[in-house]
């Protein structure tokens, strides 16, 4: 079927008209034209964001929250006006719900060092997931490394689907946080996120989302899911790098000590003690990115325009038509098939090391994949392989990109074969 057919299926989605925002998509790459099927690493940025952070780096650039002039108190206007927007988008209750963070990481770090130290203790676990990113791993390594306790790890099937009565089992006393990802950045996997969250509150378990692989895809809506924490990555929804938003209920946040202490987080400040200001100001200390929530809340209204479930659909499209044409391919074989994916096919391929796939694909195809563990070891452990290769694929790519990328596979296998 030819990209034109799809591009205008369902309601009115225009895969090549989207494509015009996207300036980075239209460059030839080693002679190809560039095929950029790296999202899950990070995503592309429209026009919109570039402009916006042109225009505010141009126009209204000054500090925020302390300007009594007209370009602090731009600034500062946009930079609120980017966490409302991100409440918006998460639909969170309130808007000091919406902490600014550095990225998923930090937010991660963030609720480890402040809501989890507090938890924690020799006798405290907590519970994740085999398919876990690192990030939403070595924070609570590290901090359970002062306090005692330590991890504990629900069990996915061959699919790379968590298995949700082991999950369930394991939700013992000792568990004092629940810490899962939405979407696997490494296989695709959709998992059962507002099962778990019910199950975890049924035994007063609070629980934290990594939505870093969620939020460029599909809806989130943090009330409906009653999340505890929700985190995003700014880059990986086509916004900046080095801005990210962690979701945290006020109930929450509101009790949760300061972690990096600094200007714009206090209150009242003496040599001998301080009080701290209220959330998100609590956990924002410092300077913060202001180009880059500013960038991040012009993603937000760009994806907004296309509409996240129209996304969503597309997507599952392509996702459908990339793994029928894959796994058709002579000597692939596709590492994680979850029945609830997200457009992620991540592959090995007989003869042939998935770095040499990656380089070769580039050298000469054009095409852009990722090769390696994708920040999940303990996942690549699982299915017996150090390394895959994997497309990830976002709105603005095309069947016949999905065409190009299987014959690049079918040409790179006959020179390593
Ligand atoms: N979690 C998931 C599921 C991810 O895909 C990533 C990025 N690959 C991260 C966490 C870390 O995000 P960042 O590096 O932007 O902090």
């Amino acid at each position: 079927m030819s990209a034109t057919l799809i591009t205008t299926a369902g309601s009115g989605f225009d895969v090549e008209k989207l494509r015009n925002d996207f300036p980075a998509l239209h460059q030839d790459v080693h002679g190809k034209p560039l095929v950029y099927l790296d999202n899950a690493a990070s995503g592309q940025k429209p026009l919109a964001v570039i402009e916006a952070i042109d225009h505010y780096y141009r126009h209204d650039h000054a500090n925020v929250h302390r300007g009594v002039h007209t370009l602090g108190e731009r600034a500062t206007a946009a930079y609120e006006g980017a966490r409302e927007k991100m409440r918006i988008f998460l639909n969170a209750r309130d808007v000091n719900e919406i902490v600014f963070v550095r990225g998923l990481t930090e937010a991660v770090n963030l609720v480890a060092n402040t809501f989890g130290r507090e938890r924690f203790g020799p006798d405290k676990t907590v519970l994740l997931t085999r398919m876990e990113h690192h990030s939403n791993i070595i924070p609570w390594q590290l901090v359970c490394a002062q306090t005692g306790g330590g991890l504990k790890v629900a069990p996915i099937n061959d699919r790379g689907e968590l298995i949700v009565e082991e999950f369930e089992k394991l939700l013992t006393p000792d568990v004092a946080l629940v810490a899962m990802v939405h979407v696997s950045n490494a296989i695709g996997t959709i998992n059962p996120v507002r099962e778990c969250i019910a199950l975890a509150h049924a035994r007063g378990i609070p629980i934290l989302v990594d939505g870093a692989q969620a939020a460029p895809h599909m809806p989130v809506d943090v009330q409906d899911l009653d999340c505890d924490f929700y985190c995003v990555a700014g880059h990986k929804m086509f916004g900046p790098t080095g801005i990210g938003v962690l979701y945290g209920k006020a109930e929450h946040l509101e009790n949760m000590p300061p972690w990096q202490g600094g200007g714009e987080m206090i209150r009242r400040v003496t040599f001998d003690s301080s009080d701290y200001a209220a959330p998100p100001a609590r956990f924002e200390a410092g300077t913060p990115n202001i180009a880059g929530a500013v960038g991040l809340g012009a993603t937000v209204d760009y994806l907004q325009s296309v509409g996240m479930s129209s996304i969503a659909a597309y997507e599952q499209e392509l996702l459908t038509y990339a793994t029928e044409i894959l796994s058709g391919v002579e000597g692939v074989r596709l590492v994680g098939t979850a029945q609830d994916k997200v457009a992620v096919i991540s592959f090995v391929v007989d003869g042939v090391h998935p770095h040499d796939l990656g380089t070769v694909l580039d050298r000469q195809a054009g095409v852009a994949i990722r090769a390696g563990h994708h920040c999940c070891m303990p996942l690549m452990e699982f299915f017996g392989v150090p390394a895959t290769a994997r497309a990830s694929f976002a709105f603005y790519n095309t069947r016949d990109e999905v065409d190009v990328l299987a014959s690049a596979v079918v040409n790179a296998r006959k020179i390593f074969n």
